[in-house]
């Protein structure tokens, strides 16, 4: 699910601009506990905002 991993990437970038997190490197997306984290350890995105593998939406 590397696309996902991509997206997660984009939107921790997102969650981080014009922040205090801007200039902190990294971002954790643990699979049990939904949502996104800084690397500071500092909750970046609320679960709702995440893609969902289960439905990516990608249909062809
Ligand atoms: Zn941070």
């Amino acid at each position: 699910m590397m696309h996902i991993a991509y997206e997660i990437d984009r939107l921790a970038a997102q969650a981080k601009r014009g922040t205090e997190h801007e200039d902190h490197d990294g971002s954790t997306f643990p699979h049990d506990h939904f949502g996104l984290y800084c690397g500071c350890g500092a909750a970046l995105v609320d679960a709702s905002m995440l893609p969902s593998e289960e439905e990516d939406g990608e249909s062809r």
